[in-house]
C-alpha cells in the first residue's frame, strides 16, 4: 500500500466519495505514517483522520512462533486504530497547568519562562506576590511546571515528578534507542 500504487488507490477512494477515514494496517509508522496522511491530504482529506495499525513491530515480528494469536492480534490492533478515528468517539482534554498559592513564593521564575505569556504574578489578598496562570492562554508545555524551584505549579493531569521524568526521558531518548 505504500507504494505510488497502492496511494493512489487511497486518493481515488477518498475522491470518489467512498471513504472519509483511512485505517491502514501495516509496519511501523515511523516509516511510512508521513507518507499515507499526505496522500490523504493530497486528495482532500483532513490528514488526522489517517490512523496506522502497526502490525509489526508488537505484533507479527514479537509473535512469529504463534501464527494464530498473532492475528487475532493484529485483528485488536485494527480495531483500536478504527475506534480513535469514530466520529465523536475522541474527546481530548486540554492540559493546563496551575499554581498552588500556598507553595508559591512569588520568585518570579516561571513568569518569562512561559513561551505564551500566560503567567503573570499578583498581589493576593495578604499582600503577597504570587503567580498565576491564565488557562485561556496556557497550552500545557510544563515548562513552569518543571521550573518553579518550589514544585508549586502542576500540570494538570501530571505531577511536577511525572513532568520531570518525562524530560529526563526525552534528553536520554538517542541513549535509549542506541
Ligand atoms: S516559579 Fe514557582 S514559586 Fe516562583 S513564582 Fe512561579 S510558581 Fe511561584
Ligand atoms: S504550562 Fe507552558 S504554557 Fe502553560 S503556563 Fe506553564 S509555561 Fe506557560
Amino acid at each position: 500500500m505504500c507504494s505510488d500504487p497502492g496511494q493512489e488507490l487511497i486518493k481515488q477512494d477518498i475522491r470518489d466519495g467512498l471513504v472519509n477515514r483511512v485505517v491502514v494496517a501495516a509496519c511501523t509508522p515511523r516509516a511510512h505514517e508521513p507518507i499515507f496522511r499526505k496522500a490523504c491530504e493530497d486528495a482532500g482529506l483532513n490528514k488526522y483522520f489517517f490512523e496506522m495499525a502497526n502490525i509489526q513491530d508488537q505484533c507479527s515480528w514479537a509473535h512469529w512462533h504463534e501464527k494464530k494469536k498473532a492475528t487475532e492480534k493484529a485483528k485488536a490492533i485494527v480495531a483500536a486504530a478504527m475506534s480513535l478515528l469514530e466520529p465523536g468517539k475522541m474527546t481530548v482534554e486540554p492540559l493546563i497547568s496551575e499554581v498552588n498559592k500556598e507553595k508559591c513564593t512569588g520568585c518570579g521564575v516561571c513568569v518569562p519562562l512561559c513561551p505564551y505569556g500566560a503567567i503573570s504574578l499578583v498581589k493576593c489578598e495578604d499582600g503577597k506576590l504570587r503567580s498565576e496562570i491564565d488557562p485561556a492562554l496556557c497550552k500545557g508545555c510544563g515548562v513552569c511546571t518543571a521550573a518553579c524551584p518550589s514544585k508549586a505549579i502542576t500540570l494538570h493531569e501530571f505531577t511536577y515528578e511525572q513532568v520531570l521524568a518525562q524530560i529526563r526521558t526525552i534528553a536520554r531518548w538517542p541513549e535509549i534507542q542506541a
